[in-house]
């Protein structure tokens, strides 16, 4: 899949990849690893380094050399951009092996690797480096009520950013976390999981390359509860931007919180889907089945409470659980499979283990809610897509993130009603409005409390749109216009032109002196 090579992030040891980590300019490795598998057939793809505290040390060091030294902050932002045009053409040359990679070390569909771990991280760092070309970094400030003043705000970076790296969507948030760090000057450590460590790797090299100084862009592997709570706590860092759930993004604030770090926090959510009276039938069972189903569930944005007005309920759900019988569950490199398997043996466990606690908690179950088997899924972390009908919102199934194919549908009476349920809970990442009558679905979505409201559609994220959560699941936005501002301090710098002394100011303090 990938090539070896001793100038690059990859070896080979014992007839497989093995992955090294990248500090300071130099590919690091330990005698531990990690085991790289795929989920669809539990084969060994690619082992990693294993990296403890002391490579949390060295990697925050040499980031922080890097800054201190000047070269990159320094750089002209336009000279920053064309760097990050150099790796999306080095990406972009690429695409085919990064597609495997999504789809070997996470179980992404040939199609949707191809989508989210190349397309995404292409469109996004070309939406960081436009962004980066056209960013007040400088901007005229008058002093108000001084016409003798002159007043200028700067843009700077924070010194050393983390970023804090989750499996589920590996090269796209690590494009979030990296890009729009290193594009406000700073430098960075990327953290990424343990399971799927190969793809930032890989850009690592390709920043090397494209001309990023050594120190400026480091990549660690490690247990998030040892090497990312110490990254977490580290003095010498600035901020952190952490997505993953949101009991971890609690910790994190906490051990972020005696160093006064930026925190930027994207966490879970369970996204209400609301099919208003005058939908599009046909759309909206679609649109359901994309909502819950991408990545088999794995995002935190989908829409796993679907809400039915009780007049289109019973139909709906029978066309939704027609439109699943549809679907091809097996292998991620097969073109024509539609669903893949679940991350791992606890993802596998946690979710199976959601589906009986729905039936136990007086769901009903009208779809799926096992695994599959047969040829192909001898091995392999299999959930085939689940509906549960009857569900209230105190449910377990209905209040918590599950992280996998599951669908939970709950109905209603009234509008109003239908608003209440889905801002019933402690998240608030995504939510969605389907309705014929655009006017109509607006003026519900200004009532849902979630950072993305999807009319007839559901993840549409857009780089030019800003991403992120209400409530629990988040602090901070990635994305959007306003990306830089995550990644840069406001420094307002005045100069007084007048020529004279303020007395009114300066008498405050100095009283009359002796000359006046
Ligand atoms: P997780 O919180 O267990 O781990 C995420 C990352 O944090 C991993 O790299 C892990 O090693 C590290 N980590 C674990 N404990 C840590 C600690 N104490 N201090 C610092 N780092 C630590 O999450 P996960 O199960 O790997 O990922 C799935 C979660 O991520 C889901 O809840 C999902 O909703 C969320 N997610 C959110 C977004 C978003 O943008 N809001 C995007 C993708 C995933």
């Amino acid at each position: 899949m990938v090539a070896t090579h001793a100038e690059g992030p990859a070896t080979d040891r014992q007839g497989i990849p093995h992955y090294r980590m990248f500090i300071g300019g130099e590919w690091v490795d330990t005698d531990e690893q990690y085991d790289v598998i795929n989920p669809a057939t539990e084969e060994l793809v690619a082992t990693a380094a294993k990296g403890g505290t002391s490579h949390a040390d060295a990697a925050v060091a040499a980031a922080k050399r890097a800054f201190e030294s000047g070269e990159w902050r320094n750089t002209p932002p336009l000279e920053r951009a064309a760097v990050i045009d150099r790796v999306i053409a080095a990406l972009t040359s690429r695409m085919d092996e990064f597609t495997e990679i999504g789809s070997r070390e996470c179980g992404f569909p040939l199609r949707l690797s191809q989508a989210i771990c190349v397309g995404f991280p292409l469109l996004h760092m070309q939406h960081y480096a436009d962004l980066t070309r056209r960013y007040e970094w400088e901007r005229p400030g008058p002093v108000a009520g001084q016409v003798l003043s002159a007043g200028l705000v700067r843009r700077e970076p924070l010194g050393v950013c983390v970023g804090i790296v989750p499996w589920n969507f590996p090269l796209v948030l690590t494009v979030w976390k990296a890009i729009p760090a290193l594009a406000a000057g700073n430098s960075v450590v990327v953290k990424v999981d343990e399971k799927t460590p190969i793809a930032a790797l890989e850009v690592a090299q390709m920043l090397r390359d494209a001309g990023v100084p050594d120190g400026t862009f480091n990549v660690i592997t490690g247990d998030g509860e040892t090497v990312g709570a110490h990254l977490v706590a580290h003095p010498d860092v600035r901020k952190v931007s952490f997505t993953g759930s949101t009991a971890v993004g609690r910790e994190v604030m906490r051990n972020a919180a005696d160093t006064i770090k930026q925190v930027t926090l994207e966490l879970g959510g369970k996204g209400p889907n609301i099919v208003l009276e005058d939908a599009d039938l046909d759309a909206a069972v679609d649109g359901a089945a994309y909502a819950f189903l991408l990545h088999a569930g794995q995002a935190c944005e989908s829409g796993t409470r679907l809400l039915l007005p009780s007049s289109l309920h019973d139909e709906f759900v029978r066309r939704l659980v027609e439109r699943l019988k549809t679907l091809k569950i097996g292998n991620p490199l097969d073109p024509a499979t539609d669903i893949g398997p679940v991350m791992g043996p606890d993802q596998h466990k946690r979710i199976l283990g959601y589906i009986e606690l729905g039936q136990q908690e007086g769901a009903t179950l009208v779809h799926g809610g096992g695994v599959p088997s047969g040829p192909g899924f001898e091995k392999g972390y299999w959930v085939e897509p689940t509906v549960f009908t009857d569900v209230r919102n105190d449910m377990c199934i209905a209040r918590e993130e599950i992280f996998g194919p599951v669908l939970s549908v709950l109905r209603y009476d009234s509008v109003d009603e239908a608003i209440e349920i889905a801002n019933d809970t402690e998240y608030g990442l995504s939510a969605g409005v389907w309705s014929q009558d655009v006017p109509r679905a607006l003026e519900v979505a200004k009532q849902l409390q979630a950072g993305s409201v999807w009319i007839n559609d559901w993840h549409n994220i857009s780089a030019n749109l800003p991403f992120g959560g209400f409530k629990q699941s988040g602090n901070g936005r990635e994305l959007g216009p306003d990306a830089l501002d995550e990644f840069t301090e406001q420094k307002a710098v005045t100069v007084d032109l007048s020529g004279r002394v303020d007395r009114r100011a300066y008498g405050l303090v100095l009283g009359t002196p002796p000359s006046a």
